[in-house]
């Protein structure tokens, strides 16, 4: 008999604490006995790890919203995208071999049973050039978060000067080839080592990298950004952001992407900022509008063509973190969390 494996959420981080590898457990699971009209058996080959998973406090014992519950104990870890392949299927819009995609809901185990929604898509395959694990980076929700974020909230001018937080990460590290893509001048990226900093300035072609772990933040950007900072895609929050928006232009913008500093914190989203940043964003007329992927829905299907343009003929460079293994995906995500991706974190679950 085929054997099957899942993740299991064993225990939760605490309100105010970090995720760690024993909230997770790999164990043997029964393999899907049967399958029914309109079902499709599948088997997982790729899943995404994503701060949101603990940003949306799943983990947590109450999510505090009541469009998503939390996480219960004991049960397999329902996470974000994942791409698979049809071993079975009797739903007439799909056939053995098919591969299929989600950026929601995907469960962290190898073989399931799924009704396919309309989350669930067939990969096109030449759009992601045969790597099909870029349906969970660079042509996914990730790509998108960069792209529409800089495109719907950037209000990018030639002579403009991009400062990244969390810029060697999944959408950080696309956003600011994008930025470079739609003309700004110059693109700086904050991020948490020197082995980050140099992807982002040797691989990348970013402008400048600072190592918020072992830099002076705003000494940096004062020697990176000499005409000032016009736009600012936060990925983090905390105080890396107080210091960047002190450094920013009359009438400039920031992206608020994510605050992942606070993720482990009890706080509402977005968190309350300091008074002193709060004033300096006033005074200064600097907007700062909450960006939220799933709310451009309508322009998904454009934003993907052109990522899909820039990526088929070289325009930018992706890189994914690959753990290998079901058995892995409690420790990637844990360590997604705490910097050791490079570019997107996934989990290698099986070949096709
Ligand atoms: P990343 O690939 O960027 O991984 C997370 C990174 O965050 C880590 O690699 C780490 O890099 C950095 N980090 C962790 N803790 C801290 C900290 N305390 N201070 C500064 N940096 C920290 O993840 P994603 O690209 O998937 O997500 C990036 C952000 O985008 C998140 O905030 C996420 O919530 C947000 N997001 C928002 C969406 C939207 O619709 N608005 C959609 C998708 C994502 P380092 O080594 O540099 O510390």
């Amino acid at each position: 008999m085929t054997e099957n494996q899942n993740v299991v959420f064993v225990s939760r981080p605490g309100v105010n604490g970090e995720p760690k590898e024993e909230n997770f457990r790999f164990e043997q699971c029964p393999y899907p006995v049967d399958i029914q009209k309109d079902e499709v058996l599948i088997k997982t080959l790729y899943l995404s790890t994503d701060p949101a998973l603990r940003y949306f406090f799943e983990m947590n014992e109450s999510t505090g919203v009541d469009y998503v519950g939390p996480w219960q104990i004991g049960e397999t870890i329902e996470g974000f995208g994942g791409v698979g392949s049809v071993m079975k299927s009797l739903n007439p819009e799909f056939v053995e071999g098919d591969l299929v995609c989600s950026q929601y809901g995907w469960p962290w185990i190898e073989y399931f049973v799924r009704k396919p929604d309309k989350s669930f898509q067939k990969v096109d395959k030449s759009l992601v050039g045969g790597k099909i694990s870029y349906c969970l980076s660079v042509l996914s929700l990730t790509g998108l978060t960069s792209y529409l974020g800089i495109t719907e909230k950037g209000h990018i001018q030639p002579s403009h000067t991009l400062v990244i937080s969390g810029a060697a990460g999944a959408c950080g590290s696309l956003a600011g080839q994008f930025g470079c893509l739609k003309g700004c001048d110059r693109v700086i990226g904050i991020c948490g080592s020197d082995e980050k900093c140099k992807y982002l300035t040797d691989e990348l072609g970013f402008n400048g990298a600072i190592n918020y772990k072992t830099q002076n933040i705003k000494d940096e950007l004062c020697k990176h950004c000499p005409k000032g900072v016009d736009v600012y895609f936060d990925n983090v929050g905390g105080t890396i952001s107080d210091q960047v928006i002190k450094q920013m232009n009359k009438d400039s913008h920031v992206i608020l992407c994510g605050q992942i500093s606070v993720y482990n914190k009890d706080v509402p989203y977005p968190p309350p900022i300091p008074e002193e940043t709060q004033q300096c964003l006033q005074q200064n007329n600097i907007t700062r509008e909450r960006f939220l992927v799933l709310n451009y829905p309508e322009k998904f299907d454009e934003s993907l063509k052109q990522i899909a343009e820039w990526l088929l003929s070289g325009k930018i460079k992706v890189k994914e973190t690959i753990s290998e293994g079901l058995v892995n995906a409690g420790p990637a995500f844990v360590s997604m969390m705490r910097g050791g991706n490079i570019g997107k974190q996934l989990i290698h679950v099986a070949s096709q």
